[in-house]
């Protein structure tokens, strides 16, 4: 998505080799523009065969991308808790999710009230590096006896596993920038494989 790709490189700064910081446009200040065309760009994708009905992103900088997804399909968003209501741990999914940037174990939860056996879930996140918080999130709709309807990642770090692990899994992932590397302080994006006749 040429959009974002732009927005990534004006913007974005590579920490290390490993971590990327949006936080201009996506992960602190937002840019609704920029959401808007990611919300239509995930819906035009996903939307086609299976009848999404609900889309599930993770709390803080999944709800704005994930709500423009939902507005454009039509559906309800709801957004996994990162901190534990103590008080009604029984009506709650739970899922750990193991965090390689914090080097820490975080429990995720959702109400099961808001998901159900006949949903058809489109999981919604601002980055994927190893594939734990998508599949914390999967793990929740599963649990809920739900179907994952697919992936959609705003910023997919191809050089980390988690694609991989996601489509090995059986997982349809679409990721809306895809980066190669962020070596030397550098933004590099993954082209897409050219075909010759
Ligand atoms: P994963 O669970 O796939 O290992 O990592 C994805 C989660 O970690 C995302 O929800 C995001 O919050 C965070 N994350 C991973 N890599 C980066 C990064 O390079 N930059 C930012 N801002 N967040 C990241």
């Amino acid at each position: 998505m040429d959009l974002l790709k732009e927005k990534i490189r004006t913007e974005g700064l590579a920490l290390s080799e490993e971590v990327l910081k949006v936080d201009s446009f996506l992960n602190h200040q937002i840019d609704p523009l920029l959401m808007t065309e990611m919300g239509k760009a995930f819906a035009a994708y996903f939307n086609k065969g299976k009848k999404i009905t609900k889309v599930l992103t993770i709390e803080s900088s999944g709800i704005a991308v994930g709500l423009t997804t939902a507005l454009e399909l039509g559906v309800p968003l709801v957004f996994a808790r990162k901190k534990k209501s103590l008080t009604m741990s029984n009506d709650l999914f739970v899922s750990k999710v193991y965090s390689f940037t914090k080097q820490e174990e975080n429990e995720i939860t959702v109400s099961k009230r808001f998901i159900s056996p006949d949903d058809h879930i489109l999981l919604i996140d601002d980055f994927l590096a190893h594939g734990e918080a998508a599949l914390g999130l999967a793990s929740i709709v599963e649990q809920a006896g739900a179907t994952v309807a697919g992936i959609g990642i705003v910023i997919e770090k191809s050089f980390q596993a988690g694609n991989e692990k996601l489509t090995k899994a059986g997982y349809d992932v679409y990721s809306l920038a895809r980066i190669k590397s962020l070596q030397q302080g550098k933004v590099e994006f993954l082209e897409e494989e050219l075909v010759y006749e």
